[in-house]
């Protein structure tokens, strides 16, 4: 790259946007991973998709990164709160498997999700359920220090006792305590305080449990992501840690109370925080069950790049309702770049005469501060456009333009977009047009068994047919 990016974000600690600097040469980078008992809905793989394109804008700006990340397979509880049951026990007993087949086939799913949009997989992924040792050992330094105590049901963190407890969040601990609900826990000191180690019920043997100098049981949620980050990264300090904004008062608030009060030095030095994807006013949730997930998106003829293509209209920091309609509207952008980019690659002309550099330094040059600007995907995307926009009237008025350095741009860019925008167009083979020809006389003749037949054929070679209203539609089957 010719200048060195000055990235500035949004740091929710400060609540400022600040200019990036890493503590050393390496980005430690640690993002909060998927609780695995069902599948990731879109809402939470928006947050992936922000936290790739942070890790690859850094990469892009010069910068190594080694980025971290957690697999919660034990001890999310079914409340925010520290209550309730472990998700993926209950997940197995409903599914009448055991929570380490839930784990291991759920958190298969999340890679396959990731991998499908893009997302470069961490260079270190780590399961709570493999990281038993480093949680009990940071336990035990909260232990040392006096700030935890026992209750009937395990071993609690004494938030009143961290100065500066809620900081991220910016949260009033007394006003809260005032006017704080009836806690289910009432042998908690305080309504913020929460498990680090939980104990297994009596007379219930749990699929997942572990000894521990408390007793047998399981770790609490938060702890993991403050054991693994730190032993994962090798540091007390993160350079920058993210995750939803849901994450924001409890988890990453009690990360912090943790990590600190274990080693006395700043946790994070940056927290940046993607925010919800809502179906119309309502936040999508697996726990409400309003959930869309990426097989949704495909049943509905939308490849996965569409989808995180949808997601680039707008700041991660801004709430961004979802439909499927705007999903396919934002496919006709990427199409449209991909199809100058074609153009473009079969342009032929006469020489390279450079009449367009102008405009290409230009576009750079926004497209270098939207960057710059706390990820402003939105901005960059502007850019490109305007200059698809200048390079097919180009092309139509037959000028000669900088063909070689375009096409580099759009590869620079896409190595931080990551939608494919280089992908040709795939042909329908004739042999399942001619399937395909078949279904629709058989839906005239209103022979529908033949027609449902016809369709899994078609469905067998790879293909996904559907019938709009424009028409029956032909996509390739994502695999
Ligand atoms: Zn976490």
């Amino acid at each position: 790259m010719s200048t060195p990016l000055k990235l500035r974000f949004f740091n929710t600690l400060t609540r400022r946007k600040e200019l990036f600097l890493p503590v050393g040469k390496t980005v430690k980078l640690y993002t909060c991973g998927p609780t695995v008992y069902n599948y990731a809905h879109i809402g939470n793989l928006r947050t992936y998709i922000f936290e790739d394109v942070l890790r690859r804008a850094l990469e892009f700006a010069g910068y190594r990164v080694r980025h971290a990340m957690n697999i919660t397979d034990v001890g999310h509880l079914t409340s925010d709160a520290d209550e309730g049951e472990d998700k993926l026990q209950r997940q197995a007993e409903r599914e009448r498997k055991t929570a380490w087949d839930i784990a291991a086939f759920y958190a298969r799913a999340f890679e396959q999700d990731a991998k499908a949009l893009n997302i470069l997989p961490p260079h270190i992924v780590v399961r709570a359920t493999d990281a038993i040792p480093e949680q009990i050992s940071l336990i035990q330094k909260l232990e040392k220090k006096g700030l935890t105590y026992r209750t009937s049901d395990g071993v609690y963190y004494d938030t009143s006792r961290f100065k500066g407890y809620g900081k991220l969040a910016r949260l009033n601990v007394r006003g809260q305590k005032a006017g704080a609900r009836v806690e289910e826990n009432r042998e908690k000191r305080n309504p913020t305080d929460f498990a680090l180690w939980k104990f297994s019920p009596t007379g219930k043997k749990r699929d997942m449990e572990w000894e521990s100098p408390w007793g047998r049981g399981f770790p609490g949620w938060h702890v993991e992501c403050s054991a693994i980050s730190m032993s994962a990264l090798k540091t007390s300090t993160l350079d920058i840690h993210t995750g939803g904004i849901d994450h924001i008062p409890v988890h990453h608030t009690n990360e912090i109370a943790q990590s600190e009060a274990a080693t006395g030095k700043p946790f994070a030095r940056m927290w940046m925080h993607g925010a919800f994807l809502v179906l119309r006013d309502a936040k999508m949730a697996k726990s409400a069950g309003n959930f869309v997930t990426l097989e949704s998106l495909k049943a509905e003829g939308l490849d996965p790049l569409d989808y995180r293509f949808f997601l680039f209209q707008t700041h991660y920091r801004q709430t961004l309702t979802f439909s499927f309609d705007a999903v396919r509207s934002a496919r006709v952008g990427l199409v449209k770049l991909r199809e100058t980019i074609h153009r473009l690659e079969h342009y032929t002309q006469h020489g390279e005469n450079a009449t367009l550099e102008r405009s290409m330094s230009k576009v750079q040059g926004q497209a270098h501060q939207a960057i710059e600007d706390d990820l402003n995907i939105p901005k960059l995307i502007a850019a490109l456009f305007a200059f698809a926009t200048i390079l097919n009237s180009a092309m139509d008025q037959e000028r000669n333009i900088p063909r070689a350095a375009a096409l580099a741009l759009f590869h620079e860019y896409d190595k931080l977009l990551a939608v494919d925008l280089f992908r040709k167009k795939i042909a329908i083979p004739a042999e399942i047009q001619e399937l395909a020809e078949q279904r629709q006389n058989a839906r005239k003749k209103r022979n529908f068994a033949e027609a449902d037949h016809l369709r899994n054929e078609i469905h067998a070679h790879g293909w996904l047919v559907k019938d709009t209203p424009e028409g029956t539609k032909i996509h390739r089957k994502e695999s």
